[in-house]
C-alpha cells in the first residue's frame, strides 16, 4: 500500500509533513516534489532504507544516490576535502539543481553511493524537499521516483504511474517547476566535469570556475515508443519531420510530432490527420519553459498510444544542452540530420 499526501506546494501542512518524515525516519520510503524532479526519498545514513529504494527503483546496484539536505552545514558531516571552488558554487547555486560530487565522509554508506568513494549532495528549493528534510532530521538519499531506466517524474501521477505499491507514500505537491534533473557536477577533478547536464547550465558554473569539462552519457530511456531526433536549421529541420511524418503515417505507423510553438503550424495538416498527434514544448523564447514540459509530454505520447515520436532538436547553449540530452536519451541516439 501506497499513501498519498496531497499538500500545498507553496504552503505544506507541518502535520501532512510530519506524517511523511516519520516514515522516513522509521526507514521508509517517501517519494517528494524537489524544484526538478520527485524524487525518491529514504534516510541516506540507513542501509536497509536505502537498500528499499534500489528495490522499488529496480535500479542496479551500481548507480550512486544523490543526498538531500536542507542545511549547507551538512556538507561537512557527508563530506571530505571539499574544495574551496565548491563553497562558492554552494553560495551562488543553493538552494538549486546543482549536484555537487564530492569525497565522500565515512559516515556514508557504501549502498548509498554504490561503493564509490565519493558522493553526490544537493540542496533543493523546493519547501515541500526541505521541511521533510527538517522534519526527519536526516539527510535523504533521493533518485528519481521512476522505475530505472523511465524518464523522471514531473508530477505525482508520473510517480503513481511508476511505483504505486512499491513505496510507502507518495507527497503530492503538483508539478515541478524545473523539470529537468540537477547538474550533476564532479568537484573531485580538474578542471571540474559536469557528469550530467541539469536545471543549472554550463555557462553559469563557468562563470564560477572557469573552464568545465562536459562527459556525458547516453543511457536510453525506457519508453513504449520509438523517438527519432531530427538534428539542424529549423527550416531543414521541419522540411525532414513533414517528410518523414509523412513517410511512417503511410506505413501505418501513430506518429507524435515534438516541436514548438514557432512551429506548430506547419504540422497544421499532420494534426489534423488521423493516427498523427502535434504538441508543443513552449516557445523557443522560452527554454525553462520547454525543458519543464518535456518529460510530461513523452509520457502523454505514450499514454495516447503513440509508436513514433519524431522530435526537433534544439541548439546545445544554456538549457539547450540539458535538453538535447535528454532528447538524445530518449531517442536511443537515433538522430536524423537534416
Ligand atoms: P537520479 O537522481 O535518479 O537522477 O540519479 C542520481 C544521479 O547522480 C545519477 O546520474 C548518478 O550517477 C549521479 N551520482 C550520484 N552519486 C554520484 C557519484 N558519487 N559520482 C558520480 N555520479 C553520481
Ligand atoms: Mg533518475
Amino acid at each position: 500500500m501506497t499513501i498519498i499526501i496531497k499538500v500545498d506546494s507553496e504552503n505544506p501542512s507541518i502535520e501532512k509533513i510530519r506524517r511523511a518524515a516519520e516514515i522516513i525516519r522509521k526507514g521508509g520510503t517517501v517519494a517528494f516534489p524537489t524544484e526538478t524532479v520527485y524524487g525518491l526519498g529514504a534516510d541516506a545514513l540507513n542501509p536497509e532504507a536505502v537498500r528499499k529504494i534500489y528495490e522499488a527503483k529496480e535500479r542496479p546496484p551500481t548507480n550512486p544516490l544523490i543526498i538531500h539536505i536542507a542545511e549547507k552545514k551538512e556538507v561537512y558531516r557527508l563530506a571530505e576535502e571539499i574544495p574551496e571552488k565548491a563553497f562558492e558554487l554552494m553560495d551562488r547555486f543553493w538552494p538549486g539543481p546543482l549536484t555537487l560530487v564530492l569525497r565522500a565522509s565515512e559516515i556514508v554508506p557504501k549502498i548509498t553511493t554504490a561503493g564509490l568513494e565519493t558522493t553526490a549532495i544537493r540542496m533543493p528549493s523546493h519547501r515541500v524537499a526541505l521541511a521533510l528534510i527538517r522534519e526527519s532530521s536526516r539527510p535523504i538519499a533521493a533518485p528519481s521516483a521512476n522505475l530505472a531506466g523511465r524518464p523522471s517524474p514531473t508530477t505525482a501521477e508520473h510517480v503513481i504511474e511508476d511505483l504505486y505499491g512499491r513505496i510507502d507514500a507518495i507527497l503530492d505537491g503538483g508539478p515541478t517547476p524545473v523539470g529537468v534533473e540537477s547538474t550533476v557536477l564532479d568537484m573531485t577533478t580538474e578542471p571540474p566535469r559536469i557528469l550530467r547536464p541539469g536545471g543549472v547550465p554550463r555557462e553559469d558554473l563557468e562563470e564560477v570556475l572557469g573552464r568545465v569539462e562536459v562527459k556525458q552519457t547516453y543511457r536510453r530511456y525506457k519508453l513504449r515508443m520509438e523517438v527519432i531526433l531530427v538534428e539542424g536549421e529549423p527550416k531543414s529541420v521541419i522540411r525532414k519531420v513533414r517528410e518523414l511524418a509523412g513517410l511512417y503515417l503511410s506505413r501505418g505507423r501513430r506518429v507524435g510530432i515534438l516541436t514548438i510553438d514557432e512551429h506548430k503550424p506547419m504540422y497544421e495538416t499532420y494534426r489534423t490527420m488521423h493516427r498523427c498527434e502535434v504538441k508543443s514544448l513552449g516557445s523557443r523564447k522560452d527554454p525553462a519553459v520547454i525543458a519543464r514540459n518535456l518529460f510530461g509530454l513523452l509520457r502523454e505520447f505514450e499514454g495516447m498510444g503513440v509508436d513514433l515520436v519524431l522530435a526537433e532538436g534544439f541548439k546545445v547553449e544554456g538549457l539547450g544542452l540539458t535538453i538535447m540530452n535528454r532528447l538524445r536519451r530518449a531517442s536511443g541516439l537515433n538522430i536524423v540530420k537534416a
